[in-house]
C-alpha cells in the first residue's frame, strides 16, 4: 500500500499547518498562556499511539495490546511525582479545564458551593464562571484583589469563606502578574473545613525550577495544564494526596473521559523528562528576569501596570490613561508582529469583548532565547505602535524591525525543510 503524504491528500489543512508554522516563527508571541514545546515533544505526540484505546490505568486497562502505551503512561506518571515531589498524578486529563472538573466530580456534589478568583480579577472559567459547567453544574461565590494594592485581598477571602461556607476553596489565576500565598488559601480552608484546590496552570513550570512556592503537600488538589510555563503539549494534570487518589481517578475514567490521549501522553512523558534539566530552571528563571525587565521598561514609558509589575510570566497593562483600549490594542499590535490578548483588568469599566487591558507574558519569547536587550527593544516597540495606533508608517515600521528580531533568534529550523 503507497501512503499518501497529508500534502497529497489534503492541500488546505497542509497549507494552513505551514501558514500556522510561519505566524510562530515571525511574530513575537506574547500570549502569557502560550509556548513553544520542543522539537522532541512535538515529535512525541506526532505518532501512532494517537490510534491506542487504553481506557483504565496502567496494568489495568480495558483493552488489549496496551504494553507500549504503559510504558509512556508509568514514565509520564514516575517523571511528574518526581518534579512535583507528589504521591499521586493522573496525567490523563485532556486539558486544564477538564483535571478541574474530574477534581470537583472527586468530592462534590452537584449544587455544592465553591469558592474560586473573580474571572475580572484574574480568576479563571473552570472556577465557577456562570458561563462554564463549573458554575451551571456548581453554586460559586468569588473573591478577587484589593482595589487598593490589586493583590489578592486574603481578608476578603476569609470573610466570604466565614459567611458561605463553601466545600472547596480554589486558589490560581490566569491574568495575575504577582505571587500566589498558598499556605494563607490552605489556612482558611483549614478554618472552615472546606477542601482546597491550586490550579497551577500558567505557574506549573515556575514552581518546578523551585521559583514560585508549591502548593503540593498543601492542596488536597493541585491541577495543571501542561503546555503553559510547562512547555509540553496541551493537556492537563491532577496532582492529589493519596487519600484522593482513587476519587480523582475514577473521575477521570469512567467518570468524565473515555479513552486517554496516548500519543499527547508520551509527550508529557518527554515534557516532564526535560523540565528535570538544568536547562529547564535557567530558561524558568530567565522568563521571569525577562518579564521584570519588560516590566520596567514600560513603567519608565510611562504605562499603568496592574498591581504596578510582576513577580512572574506575565505582566497586565491597563491602558486607561492611554486612550485605547484592550481590544484596539490587540488589533494593532498584531498588525505589527507583536501578539497579546485583551484582557479584563481589576474593577474593569469596559465589558470582556473590549476591556481596558491586555496581558503580555515572556515564556514564549523566553524560549526562543531572548534576553532583556530585546525585552527592552520590545516595550519601545509596543510603546511606538499603542501611542500612534492609526499610524501604518509606524506599524510598518515596527513590523520591519520585529521580522528582523525573529530571524535573529530562529526557532522550528527542523521544520523548514519538508515541503
Ligand atoms: C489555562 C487555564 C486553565 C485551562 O486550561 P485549558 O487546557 O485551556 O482547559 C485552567 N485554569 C487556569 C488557571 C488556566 O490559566
Amino acid at each position: 500500500m503507497k501512503e499518501k503524504t497529508l500534502r497529497e491528500i489534503d492541500t488546505e489543512v497542509f497549507s494552513a499547518i505551514r501558514n500556522e508554522i510561519k505566524r510562530e516563527k515571525e511574530n513575537l508571541l506574547m500570549i502569557a498562556s502560550e509556548n513553544y514545546a520542543s522539537r522532541a515533544v512535538i515529535e512525541a505526540h506526532a505518532n501512532v499511539m494517537t490510534n491506542k484505546y487504553a481506557e483504565g490505568y496502567p496494568g489495568a486497562r480495558y483493552y488489549g495490546g496496551c504494553e507500549y502505551v504503559d510504558v509512556v503512561e508509568n514514565l509520564a506518571i514516575e517523571r511528574a511525582k518526581k518534579i512535583f515531589n507528589a504521591d499521586h498524578v493522573n496525567v490523563q486529563p485532556h486539558s486544564g479545564s477538564q483535571a478541574n472538573m474530574a477534581v470537583y466530580f472527586s468530592v462534590l456534589k452537584p449544587g455544592d458551593l465553591i469558592m474560586g478568583m473573580d474571572l475580572a480579577h484574574g480568576g479563571h472559567l473552570s472556577h465557577g464562571s456562570r458561563v462554564s459547567f463549573s458554575g451551571t453544574l456548581f453554586k460559586s461565590v468569588f473573591y478577587g484583589v484589593s482595589p487598593e494594592t490589586e493583590r489578592i485581598d486574603f481578608d476578603q477571602i476569609r470573610r466570604i469563606a466565614k459567611e458561605y461556607k463553601p466545600k472547596m476553596i480554589i486558589a490560581g489565576a490566569s491574568a495575575y502578574p504577582r505571587q500566589i500565598d498558598f499556605s494563607l488559601f490552605k489556612e482558611i480552608a483549614q478554618e472552615i473545613g472546606a477542601f482546597f484546590m491550586a490550579d497551577i496552570a500558567h505557574i506549573a513550570g515556575l514552581i518546578v525550577a523551585g521559583l514560585h512556592p508549591s502548593p503540593v503537600g498543601l492542596a488536597e488538589f493541585v491541577t495543571s495544564t501542561t503546555h503553559k510555563t510547562l512547555r509540553g503539549p496541551r493537556g492537563g494534570i491532577i496532582i492529589t494526596e493519596k487519600e484522593y487518589a482513587q476519587k480523582v481517578d475514577k473521575a477521570i475514567f469512567p467518570g468524565i473521559q473515555g479513552g486517554p490521549l496516548m500519543h499527547i501522553i508520551a509527550a508529557k512523558a518527554v515534557a516532564f523528562k526535560e523540565a528535570m534539566s538544568p536547562d529547564f530552571k535557567k530558561y524558568q528563571k530567565q522568563v521571569i528576569i525577562n518579564a521584570k525587565v519588560l516590566a520596567e521598561e514600560l513603567l519608565r514609558l510611562g504605562f499603568r501596570l496592574v498591581s504596578g509589575g510582576t513577580d512572574n510570566h506575565l505582566i497586565l497593562m491597563d491602558l486607561t490613561n492611554k486612550g485605547i483600549t484592550g481590544k484596539q490594542a490587540e488589533e494593532v499590535l498584531s498588525k505589527a508582529g507583536i501578539v497579546v490578548n485583551k484582557n479584563s483588568i481589576p474593577f474593569d469599566k469596559r465589558g470582556p469583548k473590549i476591556t481596558s487591558g491586555i496581558r503580555i507574558g515572556t515564556p514564549a519569547l523566553t524560549t526562543r532565547g531572548l534576553k532583556e536587550d530585546e525585552m527592552k527593544l520590545i516595550a519601545e516597540l509596543i510603546s511606538k505602535v499603542l501611542s500612534e495606533p492609526d499610524s501604518d508608517q509606524v506599524i510598518k515600521s515596527v513590523k520591519a524591525k520585529i521580522k528582523e528580531l525573529c530571524r535573529s533568534f530562529p526557532i522550528y529550523t527542523f521544520l523548514e525543510k519538508e515541503g
